[in-house]
């Protein structure tokens, strides 16, 4: 038997030890289905497509393109809890450049669905790297998940870094320190 969300939620208020049925909550399950639609609207959107719209061509231009500090808010798949941190994305384009922007959608786009750190930051790697054809892409996370710091462990304060590196920033050494130094410039 299938059931709706809003049923789902209902059956979690009582799993909780509350009465669903007491008036503060009686709205609450239509609330948090609603509120689904935007934690979980990656799903709806194809995130490559925010990089394939709007291209230019920028013949000479050879150096890193970085946007930092992105807001990342993602969901954990084994709690789904809040995964809550930064982002750092960064490419060195071959003849394709985006709009700072489009970068900051494509980390949108695979963090409004349930996921594990690791994969976000491969799927953001790999978005880049297959649309823009770039010398090199990277990709750094660094969050904390409300499933370890409010429950279980309570590893409050901690948070996890993840990086994907690719091209020139896996191969080359020096490309790589340079990044790190950027990016942990302003802490
Ligand atoms: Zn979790």
């Amino acid at each position: 038997m299938k059931i709706t969300a809003e049923e789902a939620v209902r059956a979690l208020l009582e799993h909780a030890g509350d009465d669903p049925d007491r008036e503060g909550l009686l709205e609450t399950p239509k609330r948090v289905a609603k509120a689904f639609g935007e934690w979980f609207e990656g799903y709806a959107t194809d995130p490559k497509e925010h990089l394939s719209k709007c291209f230019t061509e920028v013949g000479g231009y050879d150096e890193i393109v970085i946007l930092k500090d992105i807001r990342l808010e993602s969901y954990c798949e084994h709690h789904m809890a809040p995964i809550i941190g930064t982002a750092h994305v960064g490419y060195l384009p071959s003849d394709k450049v985006v709009g700072l922007s489009k970068l900051a959608r494509v980390v949108e786009g695979y963090a409004k669905r349930l996921q594990v750190q690791e994969r976000l930051t491969a799927q953001i790697a790999d978005a880049i790297e297959d649309v823009l054809k770039p010398r090199g892409v990277f990709v750094i996370i660094d969050a904390a998940h409300f499933c370890t710091a409010t429950r279980g462990i309570h590893k409050h304060g901690s948070s996890m870094i993840t990086s994907a590196m690719r091209g020139v920033f896996r191969e080359n050494p020096a490309i790589r320190a340079e990044v790190m130094a950027l990016i942990s410039d302003r802490r």
